[in-house]
């Protein structure tokens, strides 16, 4: 079998010009463009990276996008007056702070300080707990752009058993209750599940997102699954790859995401939609 590619760069372009669409519609009805603050501490070269991309994808789209770049030795305190402040900011709708902070700030207190319904990366314990109870409000842009991937492809996922490898707060865990929500049996494991491999060989869908480049190899993989790979490593020769060994993999599943050009681009495409979604007049 050689697996079919889930596309996310093409659907991620897609995405973008209904965004752009729906930005216009606004204006047209004379309301402001979205607004979305970006804000960065410190020069980690992978997350001004990251920052970039995402600016570059709200100019595309018409969403005015605030740089706030900080210093690395900003202060815990300092960062939360800015979130006050923004938090205030008729102007701003949504709230993004780039990860990882610096080891003098916290990050849970961080996001914690972003009002919920500004909270466009998802991360904000009430938006979590949305995610929990089934009733999502703003959900974290990489498992809803898997999500969103799966549909497209008209992927049914009621019943299958899926397994998810990785379980950190901003992809493993929200992409086990997102595949939960769709009626998917979960499994979900992290460096100390045991016989890794025999799970994933029980699985239909499998989600690694675990920072380990090419862990996962075609022998992992039962025939015709669907294999969503999160991670983005830099081998010391600058190729960027996953978690998962594409070559191997891709001859045992059905679907498979490349590296780049699968989740990486619906994670920006979903911090987008929840952008214009959070520019909305509120309902709850
Ligand atoms: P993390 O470091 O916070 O969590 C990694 C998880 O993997 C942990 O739960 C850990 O227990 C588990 N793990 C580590 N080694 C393992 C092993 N050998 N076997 C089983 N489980 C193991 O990472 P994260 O923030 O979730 O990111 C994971 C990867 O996804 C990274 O490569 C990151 O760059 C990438 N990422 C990509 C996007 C995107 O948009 N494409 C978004 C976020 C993260």
């Amino acid at each position: 079998m050689t697996a079919k590619l889930l596309d996310g760069k093409a659907l991620a372009n897609h995405i973008r010009q209904t965004i752009q669409q729906q930005v216009q519609a606004r204006l047209a009805q004379g309301l402001r463009a979205p607004g979305l603050a970006v804000v960065l501490v410190g020069e980690n070269p992978a997350s001004q990276v990251y920052v970039r991309h995402k600016r570059n994808a709200c100019a595309e789209v018409g969403i005015v996008s605030k740089a706030y770049n900080l210093p690395l030795d900003t202060s815990q305190m300092q960062l939360l007056d800015l979130l006050d402040q923004l938090n205030e900011d008729p102007e701003i709708d949504g709230i993004l702070v780039q990860l990882p902070l610096p080891a003098q700030i916290d990050t849970e207190t961080v996001i914690e300080r972003i009002v919920p319904h500004k909270d466009v990366d998802g991360f904000h314990p009430y938006n979590v707990g949305r995610l929990v109870l089934r009733m999502p409000l703003l959900r974290s842009c990489t498992p809803k752009g898997i999500m969103t991937l799966l549909a497209h492809a008209n992927l049914s996922l009621e019943g299958q058993d899926a397994i998810i490898i990785g379980q950190s707060n901003i992809v493993g865990r929200p992409m086990a209750l997102e595949l939960l929500a769709a009626r998917c049996t979960i499994t979900v494991c992290h460096s100390r599940t045991r016989e890794l491999a025999a799970k994933v060989r029980n699985a239909d869908l499998v989600v690694v997102a675990i920072g380990k480049p090419q862990l996962v190899t075609g022998d992992w993989i039962k025939p015709g699954a669907v294999v969503i790979d999160v991670g983005m490593n830099r081998l010391d020769n600058g190729r960027l790859v996953g978690d998962v060994d594409f070559d191997s993999v891709s001859k045992h599943a059905s679907w498979i995401t490349p590296v780049p050009g699968g989740v990486g681009p619906m994670t920006v495409a979903s911090l987008l939609e929840n952008t214009l979604q959070a520019a909305q007049p509120r309902t709850i």
